[in-house]
């Protein structure tokens, strides 16, 4: 009986203990980050694949994206709070992939309000399993509760937070997802963009426009930033754009043209190879669905 005691003990020792082994990186005066790596979620990364930023609000910690599950926000607030203490007032989720926001459950049992944009209340159901469920262990999803945001965003909006005043800007159109929103605090002229800036790994266009797309980084090349923080990858100074920019312009015009040469779409997948990313990461698993899904969207604008 001891033993069998034991080992219960041991084995929720184990779920407690459970760790990502996060890291925050200073990226300027205000704001510290957690980059993930760039892979797809699976049981060794545990979700540990997103960018989870917190900025220093004075007397709280603004969230951006709350990452992958439970027991990443909340190492990911132990560790902030080493260096200084505060609680978490506001989670802003940049859109609805989940990697990007199963942290919220923490947050809100801690009393945090959580803001998103409208289409987590048409596109997220209670009843549905995040695919993070499965695709991470157990250990890593612990307590997760999948907790949409308390607050919508429907138009750009103010909020002011002690010291900084932050600006929600709503993109009303679709780009990455079909309700994209991006966070700017013009006191340290920082820029969250979610995913529509990915620099360590080939972006996703799948529940994209390339067209709306590429209008909301042209859009963001003329806002007035010194930092600016996508959802995947570590570079956050004015390079930050390029291989997201200038990969979905090349793919435009070679999807523009194999539609224009009339070209179906097994011969476009076979002829738009961008070989000149193949040392991407994510290169082999993102490409060919990213032609795919181009060129079924361009072929309209062709009619
Ligand atoms: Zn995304």
């Amino acid at each position: 009986m001891k033993k069998i005691l034991l080992a219960i003990v041991l084995v929720n020792l184990q779920v407690l203990a459970f760790e990502y082994g996060l890291t925050p990186v200073k990226v300027n005066e205000s704001i510290y980050c957690y980059f993930g790596k760039p892979e797809v979620m699976n049981k060794e990364n545990n979700g540990n694949m997103v960018n989870s930023c917190f900025v220093n609000m004075g007397t709280s910690w603004l969230v951006i994206d709350s990452g992958p599950s439970y027991m990443y926000a909340k190492e990911a607030l132990l560790h902030v709070n080493k260096i200084k203490k505060m609680p978490v007032k506001f989670v802003i989720n940049t859109h609805i992939h989940d990697d990007h926001w199963l942290g919220n459950g923490y947050f809100a049992s801690h009393g945090a309000t959580i803001i998103g944009s409208m289409l987590f209340k048409k596109e997220i159901h209670s009843d549905e399993t995040p695919r993070m469920a499965h695709r991470i262990s157990s250990e890593a999803y612990a307590n997760t509760v999948p907790t949409i945001p308390s607050r919508f965003v429907s138009k750009d909006e103010d909020l002011d937070i002690a010291s900084l005043h932050v600006k929600l800007i709503n993109v009303d159109y679709k780009a990455h997802t079909n309700g994209d929103l991006l966070v700017y605090i013009p006191k340290i002229k920082t820029l969250f963009v979610g995913d529509l800036l990915f620099n360590d790994r080939l972006p996703s266009l799948r529940d994209g426009d390339i067209n709306g797309w590429l209008k909301a980084l042209e859009m963001i090349k003329t806002m007035n930033t010194r930092t600016l923080i996508g959802g995947h990858g570590d570079i956050t100074n004015k390079k930050a754009l390029d291989l997201t920019y200038e990969y979905l312009t090349k793919l435009r015009e070679k999807v523009r043209k194999a539609l224009e040469e009339e070209k179906d779409i097994s011969e476009a997948l076979e002829s738009i190879t961008m070989k000149e990313y193949e040392d991407t990461a994510l290169f082999d698993v993102m490409h060919k669905q990213n032609v795919e899904v181009a060129y079924r969207m361009l072929e309209w604008e062709s009619e």
